[in-house]
């Protein structure tokens, strides 16, 4: 296993699939901004387990591969995550106000 990095971009080559290579975006690093990511990439009876490993911190993502490491590391992506999150909590909040309101009045 091991990986290129080509600006933003790693390419992935497992020892399973040598002549396939992913080309994927892997986020730097949110904790430190660090972009030497470690990718390992194992098989186990379940299928390929992914560990993906900011060489700097030691920051970790075992869950969703790439796309899990993005989830927890792309600025934009955590940001955009968090906004929803906070509009339905606002929605959720709202709802319960209006529903404390009516078993008030009833
Ligand atoms: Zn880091």
């Amino acid at each position: 296993m091991r990986t290129i990095k080509q600006d933003k971009i790693m390419i992935l080559v497992t020892e399973k699939y040598q002549k396939v290579k992913e080309k994927t975006y892997v986020a730097p690093c949110i904790r430190c901004g660090c972009d030497d990511i470690n990718i390992d990439v194992y098989e186990d009876k379940y299928g390929d387990i992914i560990t993906i490993t900011c060489k700097n911190c030691k920051n970790e993502t075992k869950k969703g591969g790439i796309v899990g490491w993005n989830n927890e590391n792309d600025i934009d992506v955590v940001l955009s995550n968090k906004i929803k999150a906070f509009e339905n909590l606002k929605v959720e909040i709202s709802e319960l106000k209006k529903l404390k309101n009516k078993r008030r009045i009833s």
